[in-house]
């Protein structure tokens, strides 16, 4: 900035139309906005949801992570459904892919032992996204693509203050969406920060090791990229027959020839983290099958050490989505120019945007932590029966546990529902489990549910008695 620059400029207040009015606005469309949404539509409440892409999924679809799992119930078993019906999920086994269980290149699969089952489903983003979108409009959802949400408008209260408009951004410019109860979706709680919930940053509740030189850092986010016509057979022959299972003898002919650039590949990370021994997600070419034969998924993580806070600094987030950007260019071409089964693969998607694994994290009624987890504690406004999950991080513990709907209600805001990644957990538990694609969708539902309830009985979320579990 030259030197007599303002650091600050006023923008005039001016007036913005007011597209539509709602029952309920949800802001962002992935696994928890998109149920919620449905759910809250099919109880016959008014929805309008607003989303910066071209379809509904978030990571999973507009990120590209495809994530295809049991059904665990609702809307979630019957996305996993439609999904099957359409045609859109892959399944890869130990008799299609041989040699992938016990694969170093995998982080799913590695630490099978060779030969050992597996299933590996995956749905294809595109084809899923569409889907997503059609339900939506079955349902009667006012879905708004290519909007973004930019800002709220909050009437302060006795107590909480309340929300009454989302500004957003559009190929009509600046509009206003006017409603009763708001649903947060953007996977990075930008709409509680906006209204002035409390939040602790990413990384901010991080336990100390997780980090193996003393700075608190954001768990990275990461951006996922397809790439088909692998031959991987011959992958696995040259791993074996080369004894090169890292294919870490290519890379340092590549590095030696110019073709890999220093960083690219990175060591892996001293000490513990929540992968286990893994630098996240791994220390070289991490990928998985995907949409058909020959296809893959590989991840491109933003490395720990750029400590990037990308849901609150557009310099990190632009950094990241550049970086990787080159990153994935040239891993793309170091792979088809140096290992065997890559010759006539070809680069074909990269995700729309660098998903945040570890953003704000909102403080709500209830916080829920890891001793929640740890001591199975019920609640008396449980949302789940008890649920048992493996904690990762936590030794692969397995823990039986509820929820509480207090974690879906951010402090000092009255009309706010939180969903997916945007809950009110600590970083240990979100990180771990609490954030994949069924649970997601899951709080979405809950929170579609609850908002509806609220607008049939006219009051707001936290007058809502929450008796028995949703699921
Ligand atoms: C790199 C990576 C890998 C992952 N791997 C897995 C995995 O293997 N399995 C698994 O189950 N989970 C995985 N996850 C976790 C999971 O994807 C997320 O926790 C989950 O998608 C969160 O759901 P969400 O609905 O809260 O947010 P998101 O999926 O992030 O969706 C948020 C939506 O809001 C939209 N949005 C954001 N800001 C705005 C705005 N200002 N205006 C309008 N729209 C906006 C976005 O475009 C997006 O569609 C991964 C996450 C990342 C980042």
């Amino acid at each position: 900035m030259a030197q007599n620059s303002p650091k600050e400029i006023s923008i005039p207040a001016r007036r913005v139309p007011v597209a539509h009015d709602a029952d309920v606005v949800v802001v962002g469309a992935g696994p928890g906005g998109f149920a919620a949404a449905l759910q809250a539509a099919r109880m016959g409440a008014r929805v309008v949801i607003v989303e910066r892409f071209d379809m509904p999924g978030g990571v999973h679809t507009s990120g590209l992570q495809g994530s295809a799992n049991t059904g665990v119930g609702g809307i979630h078993t019957e996305l996993m459904e439609r999904f099957a019906k359409s045609g859109y999920i892959y399944t890869a086994t130990q008799d299609t892919l041989s040699d992938w269980a016990g694969n170093p290149l995998s982080h799913y699969e590695r630490y099978h032992k060779p030969d050992q089952p597996f299933t590996r489903a995956s749905f294809n983003p595109e084809g899923a996204g569409s889907v997503m979108a059609a339900m939506l409009q079955e349902a009667g959802v006012t879905a708004m693509y290519g909007t973004s949400f930019v800002d709220c408008v909050v009437e302060d209260g006795v107590g909480d203050g309340t929300i009454t408009a989302i500004i957003v951004e559009n190929a009509s410019g600046r509009q206003a969406i006017t409603g009763k109860i708001f649903i947060e979706g953007s996977g990075t709680a930008q709409l509680a920060a906006s209204a002035g919930a409390p939040f602790i940053p990413g990384g901010g509740g991080q336990p100390e090791t997780a980090n193996w030189d003393g700075v608190k850092r954001p768990i990275p986010g990461g951006l996922l990229w397809i790439m088909s016509g692998i031959d991987f057979r011959r992958t696995a022959a040259h791993q074996k027959s080369a004894s090169d299972p890292m294919l870490a003898k290519l890379m340092a002919e590549a590095s030696a020839s110019g073709d890999l650039p220093e960083g690219l590949y990175r060591p892996k990370m001293k000490g513990k983290n929540v992968y286990g021994d893994l630098y996240i997600g791994h220390p070289t070419i991490d990928m998985s099958p995907m949409l058909a034969d020959g296809t893959f998924i590989l991840w491109q993580n933003v490395p720990y050490e750029w400590a990037l806070r990308m849901d609150e600094r557009a310099e990190d987030e632009s950094r990241a989505r550049r970086a990787l950007r080159g990153f994935i260019d040239t891993e793309a071409r170091f792979l088809k120019k140096y290992v065997p089964g890559f010759e006539s693969s070809v680069l074909m998607d990269v995700g729309r945007f660098v998903g945040v694994r570890d953003g704000r994290h909102p403080v709500g009624e209830h916080v829920f932590s890891i001793d929640d987890a740890r001591e199975g504690r019920s609640f008396r406004d449980a949302v789940t029966k008890p649920m048992t999950k493996t904690f990762y991080w936590d030794n692969h513990t397995k823990y039986t546990f509820q929820v509480p709907f207090r974690a879906f209600l951010p402090k000092k805001v009255s009309n706010l529902i939180l969903t997916g990644a945007s809950m009110s957990f600590t970083y240990e538990t979100i990180f771990m489990v609490m954030r994949n694609f069924p649970w997601c969708t899951q709080t979405g539902e809950i929170a579609g549910y609850a908002a509806a309830r609220c607008i049939g009985k006219n009051i707001r979320p936290k007058e809502l008695e929450w008796t028995e579990p949703y699921f």
